[in-house]
């Protein structure tokens, strides 16, 4: 079947690519095995300048990646500007620290010389979404291939421009063939290609469904996986907030990349003296959303992804509303071509409605308000997922008793939770395992080999 995209702004077909046959897959992982061989020897200074060519290259065509960017899944111009610009900088920063990150480790025991070093471990194959169509394939690749292992990539059936241009770019920067390779296959074909034994790891970046099955079947061919799933992330607003700051800061988490991120903001728990204070104003601004095409610099809110995206975000916000939950923004799509859907925020919702226990893949607040601070983080960390959450206050005790607190593997204070080089990446529970990024992300594709000299 060939891929098609499709432009969530104006409903029309950009374009058609043919999906890769079994055939063609297959010499794909040939070229990514073979080339891996070669590519485990390269010096880091030689993998570094062809990381820094393709970060020249990517920063000389920023206009036009993000325009394909915002075309195939709707994000705004600017936000893809800033995407393309995120991926430049990461590949100078691994292109830089990854020599020094992968250092061996001298641990000291009864023999002369003891400790670790880190070899690739060969051809990793990664599934990706099309959230952020650079980013979430750069942020895995670019620190796997500095390593010295090759990736196969199969990006979301909906960005097959994005997955092409990251390929190109690539060989333009001079890596050899089978560095990286785009499969432009649909998902029917992972778990061959997961079964291949040219593939020696896997990754997936997505929904809890597809990582149940990319997991289960990497646990079948015993091949190490890391796993970045869904969330429902908190935002604490503690007693101390500095409201002026948080409310802003409260709307852009909830509809970044038009809703659709995994570290989104998507539940905001406020402890009861700040209540009213803090949820007026959150409802004010988010009713004041630009909602509009995702080219205009306008535009603050541009449409999801896809229609079938945006019926399943109505129909939990219906439901939710049926089960007794109250809308204090938003909450209908408005008729135009688009598949667009407001800034909206729900209140007093039931714990069993879509909005109290579902992600919400859109720009839907739910707002919960807590005793206190404990109260706070017991209904934070009443989830099933575990990816991000912030605390905001300017007591340092509450913000440590929210670090210390909460269940995720990432919390951020006064900031909005980000993927960031030096930092690692990642979540607990259903929302996954395994870290990206930063020394931690760096390892999870090596063998750490034991060295021992009596
Ligand atoms: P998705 O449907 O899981 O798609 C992600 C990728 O997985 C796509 O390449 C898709 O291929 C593939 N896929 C889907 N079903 C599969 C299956 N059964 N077996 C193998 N591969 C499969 O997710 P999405 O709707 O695009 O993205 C939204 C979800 O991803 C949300 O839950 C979000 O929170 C999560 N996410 C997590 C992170 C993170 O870093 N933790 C980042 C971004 C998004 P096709 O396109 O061909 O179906």
């Amino acid at each position: 079947m060939p891929i098609i995209a499709t432009n969530p702004a104006t409903e029309q077909v950009i374009a058609t690519y043919p999906s890769h046959t079994p055939e063609e897959v297959d010499q794909i992982l040939k070229v990514a095995a073979a080339t891996f061989q070669g590519w485990k020897t390269v010096p880091f200074a030689e993998r570094g300048a062809l990381m820094v060519r393709a970060a020249e290259l990517l920063e000389s065509e920023v206009p036009s990646v993000a325009e394909l960017m915002t075309s195939e899944m709707g994000k705004t111009f600017a936000s893809a500007k800033g995407e393309a610009m995120k991926c430049a900088l990461a590949m100078r920063y691994y292109a830089e620290h990854t020599e020094g990150m992968l250092q061996d480790e001298i641990i000291a025991t009864k023999g002369s010389r003891s400790g670790v070093l880190f070899e690739p471990l060969g051809a990793i194959f990664a599934v990706m979404p099309w959230n952020f169509p650079l980013w979430q394939v750069a942020r895995m690749v670019i620190p796997t291939i500095m390593a010295g292992n090759v990736v196969a990539f199969k990006h979301a059936s909906n960005v097959p421009g994005c997955a092409k241009y990251l390929e190109d770019l690539f060989l333009r920067a001079g890596f050899p063939a089978g560095v990286l390779t785009t499969l432009l296959v649909g998902h029917d074909l992972v778990p061959r290609i997961i079964g291949d034994s040219r593939i020696v790891a896997v990754t997936l970046t997505g929904s809890e469904a597809a990582g149940r099955s990319v997991a289960g079947l990497a646990g079948q061919h015993l091949k190490k996986c890391v796993m970045e799933l869904g969330g429902s992330d908190p935002f604490i607003v503690g007693a101390s907030a500095d409201l002026a700051k948080t409310v802003p800061m409260a709307v852009t988490a909830r509809i970044q990349n038009n809703g659709q991120s995994c570290i989104a903001s998507k539940r905001f728990i406020v402890v009861q003296e700040r209540d009213s204070e803090f949820v007026d104003a959150f409802a004010a601004a988010m009713n004041a959303v630009r909602l509009g095409d995702p080219m205009d610099p306008a535009t603050e809110l541009g449409p999801l992804v896809s229609k079938s995206q945006r019926a399943q975000i109505a129909e939990q916000v219906a439901a939710s509303v049926a089960a007794g939950a109250a809308v204090l923004a938003g909450g209908a799509a408005p008729e135009r071509t688009g598949f667009y859907y407001p800034a909206t925020v729900l209140a007093n919702v039931p714990a069993n409605s879509p909005a109290g226990c579902e992600e919400l893949f859109g720009p839907v607040a739910v707002v919960h308000v807590a005793k206190d601070l404990a109260d706070a983080i017991r209904i934070a960390n009443d989830t099933p997922w575990g990816l991000g959450a912030s605390i905001w206050a300017e007591d340092e005790r509450e913000i440590d008793e929210a670090i210390a607190g909460l269940d995720a593997g990432m919390v951020f204070a006064n900031a909005i939770v980000a993927s960031m080089n030096e930092l690692p990446f990642g979540g607990i529970k259903l929302s996954g395992f395994g870290r990206e990024l930063s020394t931690m992300g760096l390892r999870e594709f090596m063998n750490a080999k034991t060295f021992f000299v009596a």
